[in-house]
């Protein structure tokens, strides 16, 4: 695995996002567009903000993902399984960067199954 790519990408996503985020909460705070002292405008501008609430609630999550995956390639333990110590498989990571398991626990996990036992 090319470490340094990874993180090259890591990287730069994070940048996408914290640019996404705090444009959202640069809006949501009316800096360049102050609430309407129109009732129905005002109505339309607190939807859009309920939109913009959830672009920026969204980008903080995956900020939070990405940093920490950030810390785990720093750690050496960017491949491995949070939850089963397994190797994570590689076109799993391709398809989600940040992503702290492997396929089986991400479907609801080995250890899931294992408690069901022998069904
Ligand atoms: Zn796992």
């Amino acid at each position: 695995m090319d470490t340094n790519a990874v993180r090259e990408r890591l990287l730069k996503r994070r940048d996408e996002l914290r640019q996404r985020a705090s444009e959202a909460s640069a809006d949501l705070r009316h800096e360049t567009d102050p609430l309407s002292a129109d009732f129905a405008e005002q109505v339309t501008q607190r939807e859009h903000d309920d939109v913009l609430g959830a672009i920026s609630s969204s980008a903080q999550v995956e900020l939070q993902q990405v940093e920490a995956a950030l810390r785990r390639l720093a750690l050496g333990r960017y491949t491995t399984c949070a939850v089963c110590g397994e190797d994570i498989e590689p076109e799993r990571l391709g398809a989600v960067p940040y992503t702290d398991r492997c396929r089986t626990c991400a479907e609801g996990g080995r250890r899931a199954a294992g408690r069901d036992g022998r069904v």
